[in-house]
């Protein structure tokens, strides 16, 4: 995929966090601040500011604006985690041009990877890698068992929206939920919820 489609991909996780970040809000104050609506839509607005202005990068260096983006304008937890999963994709696009498929999900398994080390986390931590890992098994799965690459996104959508929904059943191991221990129970972690935004916009914008 190319620059203008990797800026759609950008540009409708923007546009769906700003529609979803009253929701996003309400999940972060049941355990934890009730910031996660507001620190997204702010880091990703300002993320999609910042590629407008940049009408001719080229794949690695939108995702790298991205990135640095999100680490500057969000604080607490999500904005460095954010932006290390963009930068690590960055890193793995280089800059080599547009990405095929493979590229693709090679570089938001980098990502994840990035994410998994900054953050510490594991799969049933209960945060956006609940979401991500197995959206990521699921891409690359289905691309390696020679799907299409709306096909395979379509199936990463429908493994992140699971992994999301699973986090209710958790116990927060990292991040201001772990404070509340098993208390956390019952709640869906807010970030899954973003990240699972982050692979439906993929889907909406990538699979052709
Ligand atoms: P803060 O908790 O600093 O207010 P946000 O509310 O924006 O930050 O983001 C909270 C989300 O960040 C959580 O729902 C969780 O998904 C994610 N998160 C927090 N800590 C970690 C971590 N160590 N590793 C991975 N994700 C994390
Ligand atoms: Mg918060
Ligand atoms: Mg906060």
């Amino acid at each position: 995929m190319d620059s203008p489609a990797l800026r759609a991909w950008l540009h409708e996780f923007a546009r769906r966090v700003a529609e979803n970040s009253d929701h996003l809000t309400a999940l972060d104050s049941e355990i934890g601040d009730a910031d996660h609506g507001s620190n997204m839509d702010r880091g990703m607005a300002a993320a999609a500011a910042a590629i407008d202005s940049d009408p001719g990068a080229e794949p690695g260096q939108l995702l790298k604006l991205v990135g640095r983006t999100l680490v500057s304008t969000v604080g607490g937890a999500a904005g460095p985690l954010y932006g290390t999963l963009f930068l690590r994709m960055a890193a793995a696009a280089g800059d080599a041009g547009p990405l095929d498929a493979a590229g693709f999900a090679k570089a938001l398994h980098a990502g994840l990877d990035g994410v998994m080390v900054r953050g510490r986390a594991e799969v049933g931590d209960k945060t956006m890698v609940d979401a991500l890992a197995p959206a990521v098994d699921a891409l690359e799965g289905e691309l390696a068992a020679g799907a299409a690459l709306d096909v395979a996104l379509a199936a990463a959508t429908t493994a992140a929206a699971a992994g999301r929904d699973a986090t209710a059943d958790r116990v927060a191991r990292k991040g201001r939920a772990s404070y509340l221990g098993e208390r956390s129970i019952g709640h869906q972690d807010p970030g899954s919820a973003s990240a699972t935004l982050l692979v439906e916009a993929a889907a909406a914008t990538l699979g052709t």
